[in-house]
């Protein structure tokens, strides 16, 4: 992992950073890049300018491990009436949840509670819920979630890290319950004992699962979603898609609001099923801090933000 890389995560977890930020107005002006707006509106507003040039989206609120801050509940029926709101505007906008958001380190059950009550909304609203993966500490509880929710819900699914060393045997061991999987690299600072250093390793890893993943979208057992940017990759995964003649309904590509919005388009006009992932919300600093640490290249425009 680079020294940049590094020490903007380690940033990322620090709460007087994250007040000095948040109250700049050059910061909320940089973080305009990978988010329309803190509102849900502007969340909204941004999936239907992008629904005509048939990108998806999936609209996300900021905030982890929130507790005591905002109650879950509160979170719970800010995501129901997001449902509603998407519902009443007929966009092709999913949801993305972070279990921390609902709980998952206080109650493991409480969070179970919480999500299922999105999931049998998002079903009965035709939506779709997708579970985010925070750091390896929470993965096995994150998966033990998404099993208990899988077992009453269609309409769900999981977000697997490339980097680390178990996924995939956390693969294996969900794909019986024909599982909709969205693939990333994985955003954290994790230690060398449970996760690759290297980005080619972390690579190869994500083209191994990306190639089982297809295959078992092949026999019907799991629906891919390529959560990446790297254009390399899903070329190649997109390429023996085709091969495989598997049509373009059975796998999408996600990628996130700002990033590498020409591909996006790009994919969409050739047919592939794409869709933008939008974040919107007033707890946006570690969050922004994994942004930047994706690509230390994006310092800069902080700082030119500050002069500008
Ligand atoms: C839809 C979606 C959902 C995600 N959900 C999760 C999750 O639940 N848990 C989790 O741990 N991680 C999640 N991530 C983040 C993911 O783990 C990576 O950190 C992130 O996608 C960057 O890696 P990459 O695959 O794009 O590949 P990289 O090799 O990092 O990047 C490939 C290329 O994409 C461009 N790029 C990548 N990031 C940026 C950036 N921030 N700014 C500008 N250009 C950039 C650059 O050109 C770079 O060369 C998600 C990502 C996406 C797209």
């Amino acid at each position: 992992m680079s020294v940049a890389r590094n020490a903007l995560l380690r940033a990322s977890k620090s709460p007087w950073l994250a007040r000095q930020m948040t109250q700049r107005a050059f910061a909320r002006r940089a973080v305009r890049k990978f988010m329309p707006g803190e509102k849900l509106s502007d969340a909204l507003d941004a999936a239907a300018r992008l629904a005509p040039q048939r990108i998806g989206t999936i609209i996300t609120r900021l905030g982890e491990t929130l507790t005591g801050e905002r109650n879950t509940a509160e979170v719970r029926d800010h995501y129901l009436l997001a449902l509603g709101e998407v519902a009443a505007k007929t966009l092709p906008t999913q949801l993305s949840v972070k279990p921390t958001q609902l709980g998952l380190d206080t109650s493991a059950k409480q969070c179970a509670a919480e999500m299922g009550a999105l999931a049998e909304r998002a079903e009965a609203t035709g939506n779709f819920l997708w579970i985010d993966m925070e750091d390896s500490s929470y993965v096995e509880r994150t998966l033990d979630l998404f099993e208990t929710l899988r077992a009453h819900h269609t309409k769900v699914g999981v977000c697997l890290q490339a980097y680390l060393f178990r996924t995939p045997k956390d693969l294996e061991r969900l794909l019986p319950l024909k599982p909709a999987i969205r693939l990333v690299k994985g955003a954290y600072a994790e230690p060398a004992s449970v996760a690759f250093r290297a980005k080619r390793d972390t690579d190869a890893q994500y083209v191994s699962l990306g190639e089982s993943l297809l295959d078992a979208s092949a026999r019907g057992n799991a629906f891919p979603v390529f959560g990446t940017h790297d254009m390399n990759i899903v070329n190649r995964l997109v390429g023996r898609a085709t091969s495989m003649q598997l049509d373009a309904t059975h796998y999408e590509v996600h990628m996130l609001y700002g990033i590498r919005s020409a591909d996006q388009r790009a994919l969409a006009e050739r047919g592939t099923g794409v869709r933008c992932l939008i974040s919107y919300g007033d707890n946006w600093f570690p969050w922004y801090m994994r942004r930047l640490a994706e690509r230390p290249a994006n310092v800069w425009f902080v700082v030119k933000s500050a002069f500008a």
